[in-house]
């Protein structure tokens, strides 16, 4: 058994570590707040080839393993994990068409998806149904060779950035059980009645906009249907989620991490009582925790990865990591703010933004209420006495 990374990992962090450091650190706090949109940062990850993360090699892409894109993740959410949410949508919708696209579909979107001249994101989400996809009111009714879609997706981010868009509509309301109905289609942006009506307000994970859509009557190509036969749209979402999972898991430890470092850091300079504020025990134990939190969070994040990548079943795992990483991420920037005092509270220190990002971990796919039910599930189903490895 075999904890390291590899030496490839290794390289493509310290890659990452550079960017970050370079491009993303001296200007988060400022764009963020500002609600500027990270165009020079989106350019450099375009260079970097990273929105080819998971597109196959032969259609231009990186395709990376699991690991790899975990380490992705957390290292630009340690410097400001909106950015990782422009790649976020974009590299599920790129996996989900080079699994589940046509021949046609994966050579005509993916090699302008891996180089980031087009971008994507994913509507799955309305306004009266999050958790319970199955329940959701978009409508594409065949007309010819168009579906003519009308519904509202909310809360969709990368949407002015997507052209075409996987949109998760029903194409047989009646079917029961209800996922049989649910096709995805790749819907192009510029079509009349494709409108994105707002952006919405939102508590952090700004950088990237998360807007409502609304699709009136919009006549979409039948060659839009991902895959070409109606009715498998609901699988062929959530045979994705692993990756989302570990991807929100992974975000959730670079936040955390970041929270740590900034924590110890902080508790070095700062003097109370004439002496730094480390010397404190109520302190010491503080960094403790969140630093054995977040090493945990890592290993199981890594560990739900891994197993993806060795191609097994990874549901139970992918939960656990999302799970548990997000909450150490939610308990960590809460502890780093306190070691800050008052200043932890101050829009002027980088902690009041990982505080305000890392509850959207907790709530994005599939919120944390939803992957107990999902890992219990996985383990009455599969549990063999004396735990996993
Ligand atoms: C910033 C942001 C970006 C997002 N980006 C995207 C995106 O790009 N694309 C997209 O499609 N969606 C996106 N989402 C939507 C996100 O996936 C949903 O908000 C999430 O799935 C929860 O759905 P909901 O908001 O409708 O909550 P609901 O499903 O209404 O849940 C409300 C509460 O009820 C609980 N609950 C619901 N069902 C159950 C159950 N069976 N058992 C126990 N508890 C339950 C939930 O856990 C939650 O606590 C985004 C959301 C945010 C906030």
């Amino acid at each position: 058994m075999d904890v390291q990374l590899s030496e490839d990992h290794l390289a493509l962090r310290e890659t990452l570590r550079t960017f970050v450091d370079r491009e993303i650190r001296p200007v988060a706090r400022e764009w963020e707040q500002a609600g500027r949109y990270p165009t020079e940062i989106v350019e450099g990850l375009r260079e970097l080839g990273l929105f080819g993360l998971t597109v196959p090699a032969e259609h231009g892409g990186l395709e990376l393993d699991l690991v790899s894109m975990a380490l992705v993740f957390e290292e630009l959410s340690r410097g400001w994990m909106g950015i990782a949410g422009v790649l976020g949508t974009h590299s599920l919708s790129c996996r989900m068409i080079a699994h589940h696209g046509t021949h046609e579909q994966r050579a005509r979107h993916l090699p302008a998806f891996a180089t980031g001249e087009r971008r994507t994101g994913l509507a799955l989400t309305e306004p009266g149904a999050g958790s319970d996809l199955q329940g959701i009111t978009t409508r594409a009714v065949r007309d010819g060779d168009h579906y003519v879609v009308s519904g509202t997706k909310t809360w969709i981010t990368n949407a002015r950035h997507a052209d075409p868009i996987p949109v998760l509509v029903k194409t047989d309301p009646g079917a029961e059980p209800a996922h049989r109905g649910m096709s995805v289609l790749l819907v192009p942006t510029d079509l009349p009645g494709f409108e994105v009506s707002r952006d919405l307000p939102k508590l952090g994970y700004k950088g990237p906009e998360t807007c409502e859509i609304v699709l009136d009557e919009v006549r979409v190509p039948v060659d839009a249907l991902l895959g070409g036969e109606e009715g498998h749209g609901f699988q062929q979402v959530v045979s994705g989620l692993e990756v989302g999972r570990v991807n929100v898991a992974a975000r959730a430890v670079g936040v955390a991490q970041e929270a740590c470092d900034r924590a110890i850091r902080y508790a070095r300079e700062r003097e109370a009582f004439g002496r730094p504020i480390a010397e404190f025990q109520a302190i010491q134990h503080k960094i403790a925790d969140i630093a054995t939190q977040t090493q945990a969070a890592r290993l199981l994040t890594y560990w739900a990865a891994d197993k993806v990548d060795r191609g097994e079943r990874a549901d139970t795992e992918a939960g656990m990591a999302k799970l548990f990483a997000s909450e150490v991420a939610l308990e960590a920037s809460l502890e780093s703010m306190r070691v800050h005092g008052g200043y932890g509270y101050s829009e002027e220190y980088e902690v009041a933004r990982l505080y305000r990002d890392a509850p959207l971990m907790a709530i994005g796919e599939g919120t944390n209420e939803i992957q107990r039910t999902i890992i219990a599930k996985g383990l009455l189903r599969d549990h063999t006495a004396g735990g996993p490895m």
